[in-house]
């Protein structure tokens, strides 16, 4: 079958005023229709600039991005992309700011409406709909930016550290709720993350990158039994620990892990 995602050759320099430097060197990478796929990395090893390559925000310097077989050239409504911040707007609704990609891409009509609202309710947030972003808690905040970005039934998502700013606990069961609809909807999802246990809990496959510049070093298989767990329960598996350590050593080899 045909893989969602191709990365051919792709390399990135950042020109600057005093220097070119080169941030991401050949990565090559297949990404499976429905496969959750986590990068991590040392910081500055370029995670960011390769999803928005992805996203079709950044052209590279050199190689492609292919889409559905496609080329990317620009950003498509295909594409969801989530950050660490919410984005959501303070003067707008919950319900306001969860069809804010809909409205802005005239496909607001009742039925996106309904699916918007249904989705907001699946998530613990029937009674929110007319609170404004300031009253929401983070964990909640997060809630509504990822059915802003499922509301526009993306192929595929685009996760940069979307629990690193959340407690612990929140943080888990977002982890959960997640992984759960991506997997209902047979979504497809490239998380960033610096923490190891989320990507190895979480993922189909773990990407390692080295920096200066970023490569690929080393790619994780997880273990069925741990994929086929929720991200909770899949910490508890067999092997997750001595999994765990081994993406730590790699990340450790390639230059520690922030
Ligand atoms: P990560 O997300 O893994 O921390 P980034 O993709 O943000 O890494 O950055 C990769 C490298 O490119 C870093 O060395 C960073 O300093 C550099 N970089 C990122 N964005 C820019 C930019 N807009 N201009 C110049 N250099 C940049
Ligand atoms: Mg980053």
């Amino acid at each position: 079958m045909q893989p969602l995602v191709e990365l051919r050759d792709i390399s990135h320099v950042y020109v600057t005023d005093q220097e070119a430097s080169l941030a991401i060197e050949e990565v090559n990478l297949n990404v499976r229709q429905g496969e959750f796929l986590s990068l991590v990395g040392p910081s500055g090893c370029g995670k960011t600039t390769l999803l928005s390559i992805i996203a079709g925000l950044i052209r590279p310097a050199a190689g492609e991005v292919l889409l559905n077989g496609h080329k990317v050239a620009g950003p498509t409504s295909q594409v969801g992309y989530m950050l660490q911040q919410d984005y959501l707007l303070p003067w707008r609704t919950i319900l306001e700011n969860a069809v804010l990609g809909l409205e802005l891409t005239g496909r607001l009509d009742e039925p996106a409406k309904a699916r918007t609202r249904s989705m907001l309710d699946g998530m613990n947030l029937a009674g929110a709909y007319d609170l404004y972003p300031s009253q929401l808690s983070g964990g909640m905040r997060q809630r509504v930016a990822l059915v802003r970005t499922l509301a526009m039934d993306p192929d595929l998502l685009l996760l940069d550290e979307p629990f690193s700013a959340l407690d612990y606990q929140t943080k888990l069961q977002l982890e959960d709720l997640v992984a759960d609809i991506l997997r209902s909807r047979g979504k497809t999802a490239v998380l960033v993350t610096h923490d190891l246990q989320e990507a190895a809990a979480i993922s189909d496959r773990v990407i390692v990158l080295g920096r200066n510049p970023g490569r690929i070093r080393r790619v994780f298989e997880i273990p069925e039994h741990i994929r086929e767990a929720q991200p909770f329960y899949a910490r508890e598996q067999e092997g997750f620990t001595e999994l765990f350590h081994e993406i730590w050593r790699e990340l450790e080899a390639v230059g520690g892990k922030e």
